[in-house]
């Protein structure tokens, strides 16, 4: 989709480094991170979330979570969250599906500081 950034990022026509790519998905790190490492793990094809996604895209999903696990093991996080917000109400705010990676505190709750920072200052999590 030409006016979606993901695709944009996707076809590398916007600079951005990846920390992970294969021939269906990328990894990179999110720009306004909610926790000390925060990565989003996207397909290359345009999908526009869980809401739409049909059977034939069941093994790029289970994939994406299996490299959402090695991304995260090449951060050596020890514990983290994978998520997706899906829909206005659920939280997306882009429209091309995106499963996030987030970890890297070092203390078991510490999470919530930063979600609860990030909910004062008006975002969504
Ligand atoms: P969501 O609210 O689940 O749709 O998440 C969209 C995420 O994309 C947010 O966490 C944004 O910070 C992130 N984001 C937006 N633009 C960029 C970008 N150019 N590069 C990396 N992450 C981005
Ligand atoms: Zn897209």
């Amino acid at each position: 989709m030409k006016t979606c950034l993901f695709c944009q990022i996707a076809k590398g026509k916007i600079p951005k480094e990846f920390v992970y790519q294969d021939a269906d998905l990328i990894a990179f790190e999110d720009i306004n991170p909610i926790a000390p490492i925060h990565v989003l793990i996207i397909p290359k094809k345009h999908l526009e979330g869980i809401q739409t996604v049909q059977r034939k895209d069941q093994e790029l999903l289970g994939k994406m979570l299996l490299v959402a696990r090695k991304v995260a093991e090449k951060e050596k996080l020890k514990g983290y969250k994978l998520f997706i917000n899906s829909g206005k109400l659920g939280g997306q705010a882009l429209f091309h599906l995106h499963l996030h990676l987030i970890g890297g505190w070092k203390k078991p709750n510490e999470y919530n500081g930063w979600v609860k920072k990030r909910l004062r200052e008006g975002g969504v999590v």
